[in-house]
């Protein structure tokens, strides 16, 4: 099969996890037969230096032209003076909103090889995590109006929260499909004490419900749910939430899980073109040492066969790369325990090359 792939590689160590994710890709297309074509994009601080610009409409139209985007990650230090508008974090706010993802999945699972990097006591994670995190991603308060104005000679700074029904509708939907596709269990996380958007959320995911009948759906209240998630992250298998709480809940439930160097996310829409993205940022203190953990971004990739390409095969093959590597012992430093007895420390390169010796055709 044959399939246009859009690159961004981004800033800090974005350059060195995509280049070992794609090395990755290339060896997949060789052992299953398939053409892989890449295009480069910029975005982010990059962007703006050669640009002026986190995302100019041309690298929006490369990555609207292509089958699917792997990104790295954007923004570092070196940008923070940069006005609102033309800020990193802006190119993917507009590249997520130009390319209609509005579904952020981001699974929270705990890879046995690495139980004891969770901070979690051991009772708790015996009782195993594996579970979904969909989030809402280009409605709410991130794309609300924002201003400051001032009132009474000081400053006041407002953020809109707004969801219309159909966008609440549509998420929910995801949320409903993706429990049908697991373990059949729903949770519904909002603020309805307190927020109206929150109570139409509500609202809406109960009239879907029953659609569902199949799927058990809860609710929760968001404060409750930070709670639930380190007391008991077994009960859940898939949560739906709205962008804000998903942005904040997907930080902490990937915590949970160890690093935050080896978790995926996928971001679609009504579409097959997904956006796939390690869940980190940019690591600008680690950038161009070579000391990155690719996994991630390796794990992404294998997310956007399965989910995009529908390569469930060859998903399997990268993820079962990954897991033979972690069972040698084999771990970069942000996964190395402090009993390191039975591991070996790898850098970025190194690590990629050894999963890439470990795929083999299932
Ligand atoms: P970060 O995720 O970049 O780093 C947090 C910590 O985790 C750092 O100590 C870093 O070294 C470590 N880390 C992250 N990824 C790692 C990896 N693959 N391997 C080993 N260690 C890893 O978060 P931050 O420091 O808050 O943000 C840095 C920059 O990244 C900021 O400019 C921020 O805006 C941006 N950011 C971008 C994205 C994105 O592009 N999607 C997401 C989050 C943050």
């Amino acid at each position: 099969m044959k399939r246009d792939i859009a690159l961004i590689r981004g800033d800090g160590i974005g350059p060195e996890i995509v280049g070992q994710a794609k090395l990755v890709l290339d060896r997949v297309a060789a052992l299953y037969g398939h053409e892989f074509n890449y295009t480069d994009v910029d975005m982010g601080g990059n962007a703006i230096d050669k640009w002026g610009d986190p995302l100019p409409q041309e690298m929006l139209d490369k990555c609207l032209a292509s089958d699917s985007v792997l990104l790295g990650a954007v923004g570092g230090p070196k940008w923070n003076g940069v006005p609102g508008p033309m800020r990193p974090e802006k190119g993917l706010l507009r590249l997520r909103a130009g390319m209609g993802v509005y579904s952020n999945n981001r699974p929270a699972k705990i890879w046995p090889q690495l139980a004891s990097a969770s901070p979690l006591k051991q009772e708790i994670v015996d009782k195993g995590i594996d579970f979904i995190i969909v989030r809402e991603l280009i409605g709410g308060i991130y794309f609300g109006k924002h201003e400051t104005v001032t009132e009474n000679g000081e400053p006041v700074a407002i953020d809109e929260l707004r969801y219309s029904e159909s966008e609440i509708r549509r998420i929910g939907r995801i949320g409903f499909e993706t429990a049908r596709k697991r373990n059949h269990k729903l949770c519904s996380v909002e603020k309805s004490n307190v927020l109206d958007s929150s109570r139409l959320w509500k609202k809406v995911m109960h009239e879907l419900a029953e659609e569902y009948p199949d799927v058990e759906l809860s609710d929760m209240l968001v404060d409750n749910c930070a709670m639930q998630i380190v007391k008991d992250p077994s009960q859940f298998d898939v949560i739906v939430t709205e962008n804000m709480f998903g942005d904040i809940l997907s930080d902490e439930a990937s915590m949970i899980t160890g690093s935050i160097g080896m978790i995926p996310s996928s971001s679609l829409g009504d579409g097959t073109r997904g956006l796939y993205e390690p869940i980190h940022g940019s690591a600008p203190d680690i950038a161009g040492k070579d000391i990155a953990n690719p996994i991630g971004t390796i794990l992404a990739a294998a997310m956007m066969l399965r989910f995009s390409f529908d390569m469930p095969q060859e998903a399997d093959c990268i993820e079962n790369a990954v897991s033979k590597v972690l069972d040698s012992g084999y771990r970069t430093g942000d996964i190395l325990p402090t009993d390191a007895h039975h591991c070996s420390l790898v850098g970025c390169t190194e690590m990629g090359r050894l999963i890439i010796e470990n795929l083999k055709k299932g």
